[in-house]
């Protein structure tokens, strides 16, 4: 997703007693933090003590009747009536038992009412608490055996949280216009489902039916439309994938189709019939977009699916081959220039982010919303990468450095474990600035872009977490990375380069000054075109300075650290 509208703040400010996981999960410490949701424009520190509720306990959690099973697929099948603001019909999930029980864990809206869960014929018992729905079979389910259950449902879904979740809406010609987007709040404030990050199904089938004359784009290839006789239309999509619950999305209006290929890929856009010229013109970024990513990490991760770049009434949603795009068909972010120097305007913000996450957010997913950085700080550094196959790498570090200013610093990006909490926006704004110092604390490009090209490759359709990357980097390099990724990540502070002059000797010392014991950083000092790469540590070690002290320098474009001259 994108960075917010600042309407959205008040909303957003959910979770505030955190235990963070040092380097070993299971460690934490208690910490009351801020929230902040604002863009840094108009940052409004929301700085509410909350305890996680009951909802966002239980949605985190993964506990043994989530853990007892892995999902197979969905069929959810559902009829939206658009006047009545109502859903109705069911969601089949497969799933096979990874031990022996006779419960499950899955999740549903309260607004929403359960019609009947069935196994085969039997209908099952189930109790609901919060969002939560566990299910009840008579008899035990065996270790790897596969069940499928049919969970219908029915109601009026609450619009709530940034984008709504689910909002039946009127396009600006008075047409319904209903769509999706539920990352902060779940998929299961409008269909039942596993809501949470670490079990993904494998496949997806979504079939949705909704008044002749509108059209229903989801995720996936569409099969067909059928004309179900009473003024229906049922559209069938199929996800050929594994796929986040919260990037599986509706888009219903009176949209009109154009399409397009890249080679094999088959692109596909679909905007309100007052648009399409616009559209035509704005979507046509989508192949250079594609055409950059693809450079860098390999082929776009969802061929048989196709891309699919749709209008919606917000920002936008990285939903999983059917981004959805709402930024008034401009370059920039909502018409701004978003990190401030000028690059920004060269091109649309929302088709590069969002379908960014292509690769990071859906391909490659995080287990837990702790680990969050693994979608956001990567997209965000994606943008870059976009801008350094466009325009070169001095825009693209002119880019980077124009997202310091909105870095707060105020909590880590990598916030609890098993809490269903959104980490702070230092999760985009310092991810990007981490990243592009990791490629200079490796120092060689080559083997950098080589990493993450192999790394993608690696983890794609997998859903980690940040220890994963970590050790995959260190095996990669040679190098011992942890200290530096546990400073950027669970720790609020950059590293301050402490640097003591003495000019009449001509000596410079240097040591870090950092939260991590042990931190050790190689960094570029000296003056620009002629850095010397010194190994600080967090000990004093001494050099010849190559120059005075007013005129010593140190390469911070290339590291997001502090310095400090005495
Ligand atoms: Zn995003």
């Amino acid at each position: 997703m994108t960075t917010s509208a600042t309407r959205f703040v008040q909303l957003l400010g959910l979770v505030a007693l955190v235990f963070y996981g040092g380097a070993q999960p299971a460690v934490g410490r208690a910490a009351q933090q801020k929230m902040s949701t604002a863009t840094p424009a108009a940052a409004k520190v929301n700085d509410a003590e909350a305890a996680p509720t009951r909802l966002d306990l239980l949605r985190g959690a993964y506990g043994e009747d989530r853990a007892n099973n892995d999902l197979i697929s969905y069929h959810l099948d559902i009829r939206v009536d658009p006047e009545k603001k109502y859903i109705s019909g069911k969601n089949t999930i497969r799933f096979k038992m990874l031990k022996d029980g006779k419960r499950i864990h899955l999740d549903l809206n309260e607004a929403l009412k359960i019609d009947k869960i069935l196994l085969g014929e039997t209908e099952l018992k189930y109790s609901r608490d919060s969002g939560a729905v566990f299910v009840d079979f008579p008899e035990t389910l065996r270790v790897g055996q596969t069940y499928a259950i049919d969970f219908y449902y029915s109601g009026n879904p609450v619009e709530t949280g940034r984008f709504g979740s689910i909002t039946f809406k009127k396009d600006p010609a008075g047409r319904d216009w209903i769509n999706t987007a539920c990352e902060e709040t779940g998929a299961s404030m409008w269909w039942p489902n596993k809501d949470q990050w670490r079990d993904e199904v494998e496949e997806m089938e979504i079939s949705v039916a909704v008044p002749n004359g509108l059209v229903d784009v989801s995720n996936g290839r569409f099969v067909g439309k059928t004309d179900l006789g009473d003024g229906y239309t049922r559209w069938d999509w199929q996800v050929h994938y594994p796929i986040n619950n919260y990037d599986v999305s509706l888009n219903i209006g009176d949209y009109e189709h154009f399409s397009d290929k890249l080679d094999d890929l088959t692109l596909d856009f679909y905007a309100l019939p007052e648009d399409l010229d616009k559209a035509k013109r704005q979507f046509s970024q989508a192949k250079g977009m594609l055409e950059a990513y693809q450079h860098y990490f390999g082929e776009y991760p969802f061929m048989k699916d196709g891309y699919k770049l749709i209008e919606v009434p917000y920002a936008g949603m990285e939903h999983q081959s059917a981004v959805t795009y709402g930024n008034h068909f401009a370059n920039g972010y909502l018409e701004r220039d978003w990190t401030g120097v000028g690059i920004s305007p060269r091109f649309d913000f929302i088709i590069i982010h969002e379908s960014g996450h292509e690769w990071f957010g859906n391909a490659v997913s995080a287990a837990d919303r702790s680990d969050m950085w693994i979608h956001e700080g990567w997209t965000t550094y994606l943008e870059s990468l976009y801008v350094e196959y466009m325009f070169g790498h001095d825009d693209a570090i002119k880019y980077i450095s124009g997202y310091k200013a909105k870095v707060k610093n105020e909590r880590p990006i990598i916030s609890a474990r098993g809490v269903n909490a959104t980490p702070p926006q230092d999760q985009y704004f310092k991810g990007i600035l981490f990243l592009n110092t990791l490629r200079s604390v490796v120092n060689d490009d080559t083997k950098w872009f080589a990493m993450l090209h192999d790394l993608f490759q690696h983890f794609k359709y997998q859903n980690i977490m940040t220890e994963e990357i970590v050790a995959y980097m260190n095996q990669y390099t040679g190098m011992n990375l942890t200290p530096i990724f546990d400073q950027y990540l669970r720790h609020t502070t950059i590293p301050i380069l402490e640097l003591r002059f003495d000019d009449a000797a001509g000596t410079v010392s240097y040591r870090w000054k950092a939260d991590v014991s042990g931190f050790a950083m190689p960094v570029r000092v000296g003056t620009a075109g002629n850095w010397e790469i010194v190994r600080a540590t967090t000990q004093w070690q001494t050099m010849k300075a190559p120059v005075k002290k007013a005129d010593f320098q140190v390469a911070e474009d290339l590291y997001y650290v502090k310095v400090e001259k005495e």
